[in-house]
């Protein structure tokens, strides 16, 4: 029996989605050959890649003036990348402190140039985001930056700052597909394939093309994203096996709904766990209620002990990956895409019958 897998990331994938490549990863749809041993240039990857590409357009309505296109390297090489290519000599980037994803991309940055903190909830540790209608640029703007889901204290920007002529770089590792985006508001919203798309290896980059002109120049191959929107991506060899995962993971999210219909399921699966929550004071969430996170649930129980018993007595009942992250403790539900319905109503069931015996 497969176990009910609330692991912040690597996570859950469909089982359709294992099942398909297991039935393929020696001979791939009868072509003699694994996906994973072609070649990146031409043939059969090249061709699965670029429909994982428009696929990824089409679900995320994504506009043609943007390029599209995964590297490697996870979302943290991309915490040096946006500063590399970005943050101009003579300019400051606006960054957004609102959790430990968010403070690791400002500290790099830090080290690149200047940056400016234009919010940071250290003093009420991250569980409040700032007003996204009165979050303007600071002048003298290279970009403004953001998580737009801290996937360790789960909270979740619902709206997004206007940031008029400076673009706007969104960190979406932890709910992209989850939710409909106008991604013309960005200019730039990237993330790691782990939680909502894909076995762990790929970066999806989503980079309005004239963001380009905007670079610095001279800088060593890797780091240009010049080269990669050129190349799409294949300038070097990318992660092949993580990117044929992604694109079987598109191919269910469009079977089953599209982008709107992960959004009711993220709406569904997170009020479920929120009303137990809500309608009890044994568990309590730290995040303001108008910004918690659907993707990751972050919940407390009076004591600590009673957070470790939780935690091996869900074990026991076949679920993983309710402890929180190490740097904040506590628990925490991931509920990404792939989480079915029926593993969420356990959890829920499980957190009552737990506050019945403990509470
Ligand atoms: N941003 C967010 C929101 C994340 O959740 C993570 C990883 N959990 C990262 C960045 C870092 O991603 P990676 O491990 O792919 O470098």
């Amino acid at each position: 029996m497969r176990k009910k897998n609330f692991f912040a990331g690597p996570s859950v994938l469909p089982v359709e989605v294992l099942e398909e490549i297991r039935d393929n990863i020696v001979d791939y749809k009868g072509e003699g050959l694994s996906m994973i041993e072609a070649s990146h240039r031409g043939g059969m990857f090249e061709q699965m890649y670029d429909e994982c590409l428009e696929l990824f357009r089409s679900l995320l309505s994504i506009p043609d003036d943007y390029d599209v296109y995964f590297l490697g390297g996870g979302a943290t090489l991309q915490f040096t990348m946006i500063p590399v290519n970005f943050l101009l000599k003579g300019k400051c980037a606006d960054y957004c402190k609102t959790g430990s994803w968010s403070n690791k991309a400002a500290s790099d940055a830090q080290k690149l140039g200047c940056v400016n903190i234009a919010f940071d909830d250290k003093e009420n540790n991250y569980t409040h985001l700032p007003d996204p209608s009165a979050l303007k640029p600071s002048e003298n703007s290279a970009y403004m930056y953001l998580c737009a889901n801290e996937t360790i204290g789960g909270i979740e920007w619902k709206t997004f700052p206007d940031t008029g002529s400076v673009p706007l770089i969104a960190d979406m590792s932890s709910d992209i597909l989850s939710r409909p985006v106008d991604v013309k508001k960005f200019g730039m919203i990237y993330g790691g394939v782990q939680k909502n798309l894909g076995p762990a290896g790929a970066t999806f980059i989503i980079m309005r093309h004239d963001m380009l002109d905007r670079r610095n120049e001279n800088l060593t191959a890797y780091m240009d994203y010049a080269l990669h929107s050129k190349n799409k991506g294949l300038y070097n060899t990318p992660p092949v096996f993580s990117i044929w995962g992604v694109k079987l993971v598109l191919d269910w999210i469009r079977r089953n709904g599209g982008v709107e219909g992960m959004d009711r399921l993220a709406e569904e699966k997170s009020q479920l766990i929120y009303s137990v929550i809500d309608s009890s004071d044994f568990y309590r969430s730290p995040v303001d209620k108008a910004v918690r996170s659907r993707m990751n649930v972050v919940f407390r129980l009076p004591d600590e002990e009673l957070e470790a018993r939780f935690v091996s007595e869900s074990k026991n009942e076949g679920m993983l990956g309710l402890k929180g992250h190490r740097s904040v403790g506590g628990l925490r539900a991931s509920l990404y895409n792939a989480l079915p319905m029926e593993d969420v109503k356990a959890l829920a069931d499980f957190m009552r019958e737990f506050e019945r015996k403990n509470g």
